[in-house]
């Protein structure tokens, strides 16, 4: 296993082993509910990619083989590293128009003279066809409650998938979510608010971040530094999401140090295999769910 020891070293205080959230357990379920809707609907994915990014390559293979787990029709716009910004911009104001297109998304990161763009291509992308759900116009939806989160972004969706997959109770429990940015961090944040958690998010300037993250009944990490959160950060019995994706000498890891974080969790989720695959399964259900609103009418 390259994620992390073996399993008993996932032992608490309790000598209760820490129960891990499988991400691809949850992606599996929940891909399973999608595919009859994607017989019936047959909508469309496409992705955009600029450059050769190794990172958005693997991660673009992930979302086609999840379409094509649930036979999703599913197309790949692969663009050179020197391409103009009017030429991404062209392709998406053609995707906006192509009927047969129900969502589609520009993989970020871009190459260096397009991502300072990313604002403006995102705010062209139709709000109808936005399934990574990062505009402005998903993302105030997504602000109101729960009945207005129609395209959430991926991973926050992806998220509160897995803790409704485990059974895991939100309303009424401190949630301490560790970053803020606007695809993980603050989302995930409104979106577990709009479920009756309480929450506290930390970010950079947080003053003494282990005595917050120590209150945490559910702890979500979204930093991007490996071994941020150690076992003296956290209480015992604590449900932990580990978004970060760390590369590594010893592979791909998250933002907790898992085995310290671990041993006094109740949960928690591995990287790779927590998170990672629900963002996949959740963009395949914005998809599904774009498709539906559109047939509606509605945005
Ligand atoms: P991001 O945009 O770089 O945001 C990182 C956040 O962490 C910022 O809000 C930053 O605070 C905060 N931060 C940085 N250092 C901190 C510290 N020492 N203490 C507390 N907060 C700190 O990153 P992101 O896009 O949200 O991604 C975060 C991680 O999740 C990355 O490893 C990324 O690869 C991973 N990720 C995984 C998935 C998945 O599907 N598994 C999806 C998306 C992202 P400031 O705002 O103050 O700078």
């Amino acid at each position: 296993m390259t994620v992390h020891s073996s399993i008993s070293s996932l032992y608490h205080g309790n000598a209760m082993p820490a129960q891990i959230l499988s991400g691809r357990e949850a992606a599996d379920a929940l891909l399973a509910t999608l595919k009859p809707k994607v017989k019936k609907l047959d909508p469309k994915l496409v992705v955009v990619q600029v450059g050769n990014d190794p990172a958005s390559a693997s991660y673009i293979k992930q979302k086609f083989k999840s379409c094509e787990a649930v036979s999703m029709r599913s197309s790949h716009i692969h663009l050179p590293e020197e391409t103009k910004l009017e030429t991404l911009m062209d392709i998406v104001m053609k995707l906006n128009g192509d009927p047969d297109v129900t969502g589609f998304i520009v993989q970020v990161p871009l190459p260096p003279s397009l991502q300072s763009h990313i604002p403006e291509i995102v705010r062209a992308i139709d709000p109808k066809k936005d399934i990574d759900g990062f505009g402005a116009y998903n993302l105030g939806k997504m602000f109101l409650s729960v009945e207005f989160e129609h395209l959430p972004p991926a991973t926050p969706g992806g998220i509160v998938v897995l803790l409704e997959h485990y059974k895991i109770p939100v309303k009424g429990r401190h949630v301490v979510v560790v970053g803020r940015s606007n695809t993980v961090g603050k989302p995930i944040a409104v979106m577990l608010l709009n479920r009756d958690a309480t929450v506290t998010v930390c970010h950079h300037h947080t003053k003494n971040l282990a005595a917050l993250t120590r209150q945490a009944d559910i702890l979500i990490v979204a930093v991007g530094k490996a071994g941020l959160i150690t076992g003296d950060m956290v209480k015992e019995g604590v449900v932990v999401i580990d978004v970060g994706m760390n590369k590594t000498e010893k592979g791909l890891v998250g933002d907790c140090d898992f085995d310290s974080v671990a041993a006094k969790a109740s949960a928690i989720t591995p990287v790779p295999g927590g998170v990672g695959p629900m963002t996949v399964a959740s963009l395949i259900r914005n998809c599904v769910r774009a498709k539906e609103r559109q047939i509606a009418g509605g945005k």
